[in-house]
């Protein structure tokens, strides 16, 4: 089965300082399955590094309070339509990411509090009834 996955969990380097999160577990699933990669942020046209985003009501707002809700919007649609020419059944995306993040994510303050909402990318998919699983919850994953 194919299944759609954050880049940064991949190990690939698309996280906003330019680093990555790479995950064994989910490396590890791609000895059963097709892992597909992306980054909505980048295919939103954001760079690599970038100031750390958030979600701020229905906004998505820099840490310098750029307003970058344009860009998150179409990284998702982009996302969105990989999922579907790639003929992906589930996704596995980074948890508490403004785009991946299935909530909760973090809450716009910058202080590392989280509020029960989910990021642009991942409220996407969860809207149009894709299974969705966060990095912790790969090992449910039994197919
Ligand atoms: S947008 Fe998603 S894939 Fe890209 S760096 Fe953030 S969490 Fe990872």
């Amino acid at each position: 089965m194919r299944i759609l996955v954050s880049a940064c969990l991949m190990g690939l380097c698309t996280r906003y300082d330019g680093g990555h999160c790479e995950n064994e577990e989910l490396i590890s699933l791609g000895t059963r399955h097709t892992l597909i990669p992306v980054c909505p942020e980048q295919l939103g046209g954001l760079p690599t590094p970038r100031v750390p985003c958030e979600r701020v009501g229905d906004a998505i707002l820099s840490k310098d309070g750029t307003d970058h809700t344009a860009a998150f919007e179409r990284g998702a649609a982009e996302a969105f339509k990989l999922y579907k020419i790639s003929g992906c059944a589930a996704a596995v995306l980074k948890a508490r990411s403004p785009s991946c993040g299935k909530g909760p994510i973090y809450d716009g303050s910058f202080t590392g509090k989280l509020t029960d909402r989910a990021g642009v990318f991942a409220q996407k998919l969860l809207d149009a009834g894709i299974q969705v699983y966060d990095e912790g919850e790969i090992s449910q994953i039994k197919y």
